[in-house]
């Protein structure tokens, strides 16, 4: 199998403070790449033989760093500054390909300058310059965690990003993916997931999905740290030492829960063509009394989790408005039962005498009528064929 070079492109929604630190991180790309033609076009025109690659870098960047014109340069990723010289490296090889004809088809244009007034400003990271973040937006070096609107997936990991601002003031992160696996093949399940208190997930198929032991344990742990903390004075030494073990201990729990909704979210991913989740007004919720619960099952990072997925892989995510009445309707004939006390665990429909359990019917409620959202075009669904798309720059 071949790998293949794909590129995918994604608007980005930068806050007001990453819009500055991406304008600094263009201007320096910019410098550098204009500083390395300069000192080549000098260096040409001076009949001196051909700088190093390495050398110019040095020159532009590792030296010009330590110059109070230039000391502005250690503000942005040097990540950032390497590749914007790589790019005129490889401009120039082109050039060169070209007037010896080793490279076909149009005459390639020896490298320009760049100017603020270009219509795109670019800056290109490597791996070692981004992450893409579990709650799907994109860590870049030096500027923060960058809000990313997917609209597919990506098929494995990106080698490579370019942050693009266009003539329009808009930006794109561009992702470079060497892929040689298949997407996702299509599945046809689709599956309802009603969070609760007494399961972490109840499906509408009927499972219900508890937090896994190693989780649990953390918690207790945890529980326990913070008991201890609270028996210990104000000021003592002892107290000091049991509060690093009560922060260690949420950290232990914190790590456990990611790793448990990162397992359970691509499972369900995989295993379904559509995901369908009751939006919990998680704000509301934390207010009342469940507020402890609701932060400890970690709803909405779970929900954020499947979301993302869900755009990465080409699957269908909804959510379902939280005023529908998951736990009040019967999914068997579609009474209208009425409100029930959380402690109702099973019911039986006056109507079609059907016995409920209380979670699982919701779960199917909620697959039922984002169904009809989707089926009734009142869904914004992501671009659901999952398959590689074609570059489009
Ligand atoms: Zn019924």
């Amino acid at each position: 199998m071949s790998t293949v070079q794909l590129r995918y492109n994604f608007r980005l929604d930068p806050t007001p403070g990453q819009r500055m630190a991406l304008a600094r991180a263009f201007g320096c790309a910019r410098t550098v790449f204009n500083d390395g033609l300069r000192i080549r076009r000098e260096a040409h025109a001076a009949g001196l033989p051909h700088i190093r690659d390495t050398d110019l870098q040095k020159q532009v960047i590792t030296t010009a760093k330590r110059t109070p014109e230039r000391a502005w340069l250690a503000e942005v990723s040097s990540v950032v500054l390497v590749q914007a010289l790589a790019d005129l490296h490889t401009a120039y090889r082109n050039f060169f390909a070209s007037l010896s004809g080793e490279r076909k088809g149009r005459n390639v244009a020896p490298p320009r300058f760049r100017s603020r007034k270009d219509n795109r400003q670019t800056i290109r990271l490597t791996r070692n310059g981004f992450r893409l973040r579990p709650d799907g937006r994109l860590n870049i070096a030096r500027i923060g965690d960058v809000r990313v609107r997917w609209s597919r997936g990506l098929p494995s990991d990106p080698s490579s990003v370019t942050i693009v601002k266009d003539a329009a003031g808009r930006y794109f992160a561009s992702f470079v993916v060497q892929t040689s696996d298949e997407p996702l093949p299509d599945t046809t399940g689709e599956v309802g997931i009603d969070l609760g208190l007494t399961h972490f997930a109840v499906l509408s198929d009927g499972r219900k999905v508890t937090a896994p032991k190693f989780l649990r344990r953390a918690e207790r742990k945890l529980r326990r740290a913070q008991q201890n903390l609270s028996r210990k004075a104000r000021g003592s030494g002892n107290r000091e030492k049991a509060v690093v073990k009560v922060a260690r201990a949420h950290a232990r729990v914190a790590d456990a829960r990611r790793d448990h909704h990162h397992k359970l979210s691509t499972a369900l991913i995989r295993e379904n063509q559509a995901v369908y989740v009751e939006d919990l007004c998680v704000n509301g919720l934390a207010r009342t009394r469940l507020a402890k619960s609701v932060h400890d099952a970690g709803w909405s990072a779970f929900v954020n989790m499947l979301e993302y997925k869900a755009a990465r892989y080409g699957r269908v995510f909804q959510r379902i408005d939280r005023m529908f009445p998951s736990s009040q309707l019967c999914s068997a004939c579609g009474s209208r039962d009425g409100p029930k006390p959380l402690a109702v665990r099973t019911w039986t429909c006056r109507d079609c005498g059907t016995v409920h359990d209380r979670d699982i019917n919701a779960a199917r409620n909620i697959r039922a009528e984002a169904q009809h959202m989707v089926a009734a075009g009142r869904a914004e669904t992501p671009n659901a064929c999952g398959g590689p798309v074609r570059p489009s720059a």
